[in-house]
């Protein structure tokens, strides 16, 4: 996993991804937003986490990745600064 080419990673319940359901956390890059939420531990560790998971999907070709746990409610993405193609 290349933690550099992660922009945030979001964990929440299914539905809005706005934040108003969950959480940011922000990569510590040049571009971060001055208002991001910047945890850089989190953000690896959350971005392993979902990137190994078997139902993980790719989508927007290629600039994030998600997970949903439809009996939790959980919605668990790793947004990307480069697209992944898969
Ligand atoms: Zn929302």
């Amino acid at each position: 996993m290349d933690i550099s080419n992660i922009k945030k990673v979001y964990s929440g319940r299914i539905g809005c991804a706005c934040g108003c359901m969950g959480k940011y956390s922000y990569n510590d890059l040049p571009d971060t937003p001055d208002y991001a939420s910047v945890n850089v531990r989190s953000v690896k560790i959350m971005a392993k986490r979902i990137l190994n998971d078997s139902a993980l999907v790719y989508s927007d070709c290629g600039r994030y990745a998600h997970v949903e746990d439809k009996v939790r409610n959980t919605s668990k993405i790793v947004y990307f600064v480069n697209p992944v193609v898969k």
